[in-house]
């Protein structure tokens, strides 16, 4: 294992510091006013997006970009670092093109698009002028289990016709939102891993509907939060299918390994926000006498989560490394340790968060709250944490025979 981030790396993470620090930090106050107030982003976020883009701060966390395709092609490792600076703010991805659910259908279609899928829509979205959505979980079946998703797409002469209906879509009801990659069933008889496909809805298509928000924890505010929709006789030529008939299953699992590193440094930036605002709120409000960082319990607190953040951190960069040297199969096992480990990790610290801030903790006066909620659906997105310490379980070695006998002093064998 080598985690040294090459020097590229730490050149753009010295870059973005800087200008995360001067002109997107600043911004933040007037960014959640103006959301609260009109619901879309405010005109400095293209401003910012120009900006970040002329300093070479763009589209960081794809590494299989073509030569004519902008960005930095940085490897996984690389980008790890980057993806927790922009995570301070759960906005700033946006600036530099770097946030979900954007990216990883840049990556499905950069791996599976066709030649005109890419010009139509990755094009725009490497410049980050449009939004997509991707839309797999359905409200009628378990999706943690994606063989099980129902909405049929059946062929009707040149065309696919789509009836179903998903929940919990982010960035579908995104003013900038053009399209939902829809997961859904092509073959009924085929076998569990190859009866879906994906295929691409255009916004506006007759017979897609956004049947309502869906607020996570009561916040509904935000940019991207989740819809349901429903598709009745959604009619699409068959040459909006992504990839293969019959790989959507594949393509699905695909898209998910980067995003998970991405999603998981992002909710470690927000951690580590987190540990700042604990330490100089221990140290300016006073109890009982002293300032609250006197206390054992805060000290505490602090410190371990810095120690969790920074055991987190080194298996997220271990399991980036992997993924960059031998591909998702090699990363297999780190990616679902991370995907449990973080969303942990997370949890815990936001929750101790809010404890020390108090009521104020439970406002929206400081990101405790948000990043509390934040950190509870991720246990449950991108797979619940039962899926993957299922698999977990499995990958553990079991069967090493015989050896376990000199382990044990009694006479009964396991
Ligand atoms: C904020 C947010 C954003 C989302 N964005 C999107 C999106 O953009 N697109 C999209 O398609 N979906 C999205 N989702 C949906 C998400 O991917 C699903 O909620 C997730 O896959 C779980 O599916 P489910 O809700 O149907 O839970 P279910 O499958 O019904 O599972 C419920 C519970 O059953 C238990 N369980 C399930 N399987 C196992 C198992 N193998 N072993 C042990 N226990 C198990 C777990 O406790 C699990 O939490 C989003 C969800 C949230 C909360």
């Amino acid at each position: 294992m080598d985690f040294r981030f090459s020097d590229r790396s730490m050149v753009l993470q010295q870059s973005l510091e800087d200008f995360f620090r001067a002109e997107v930090l600043p911004r933040n106050r007037e960014w959640h006013a103006h959301v609260a107030k009109d619901g879309n982003a405010p005109a400095f976020l293209e401003t910012l997006k120009a900006e970040a883009r002329r300093r070479g701060l763009w589209n960081l966390g794809l590494p299989d970009l073509a030569a004519d395709q902008p960005g930095t092609r940085l490897t996984n490792l690389e980008f790890a670092p980057l993806a927790a600076i922009m995570g301070r703010l759960p906005w700033a991805p946006i600036v530099f093109n770097c946030n979900a659910p954007n990216v990883p259908n840049m990556e499905i279609l950069q791996k599976f698009g066709s030649v005109e899928q890419k010009r139509q829509w990755l094009a725009p979205l490497l410049d980050g002028r449009i939004w997509t959505a991707f839309g797999m979980t359905e409200p009628d079946v378990a999706s943690s289990d994606a063989r099980n998703i129902r909405t049929r797409i059946r062929k009707d002469g040149g065309d696919y016709v789509i009836d179903g209906r998903k929940w919990f879509i982010s960035g579908a009801a995104h003013p900038g939102c053009k399209m939902v990659l829809v997961v859904g069933v092509t073959d009924p008889d085929g076998s569990s891993a190859a009866k879906h496909s994906i295929v691409i809805v255009p916004i506006g298509t007759p017979g897609l509907e956004i049947v309502r928000a869906l607020p996570i924890f009561g916040r509904g505010e935000e940019l991207g939060a989740p819809v349901e929709l429903v598709l009745r006789n959604v009619r699409v030529p068959q040459s909006n299918r992504l990839g293969e008939e019959g790989a959507g299953f594949a393509m699905g699992q695909a898209r998910l390994g980067v995003a998970r590193i991405h999603h998981c440094m992002r909710s470690l930036g927000s951690c580590d926000v987190l540990i700042q605002l604990m330490r100089e709120r221990s140290a300016s409000r006073r109890a009982f006498g002293r300032p609250i960082g006197d206390f054992a319990n805060v000290q505490d607190a602090i410190a371990l989560s810095r120690i969790e953040v920074e055991q987190a951190k080194l298996l997220v960069y271990k399991t980036a490394w992997l993924l960059d040297e031998g591909g998702p199969e090699a990363a297999r096992r780190e990616i679902s340790m991370i995907k449990v480990a973080v969303a942990r990790t997370y949890s815990a610290i936001a929750d101790r968060a809010v404890q020390i801030f108090g009521a104020m903790g439970v406002s929206d006066d400081t990101p405790a709250s948000a990043a509390y909620t934040a950190a509870r659906t991720m246990r449950i997105y991108d797979g619940p944490d039962e899926v993957h310490l299922r698999t977990l379980f499995r990958l553990e070695p079991h069967e090493v025979v015989g050896e376990s006998a000199h382990y044990l002093l009694g006479e009964r064998g396991l």
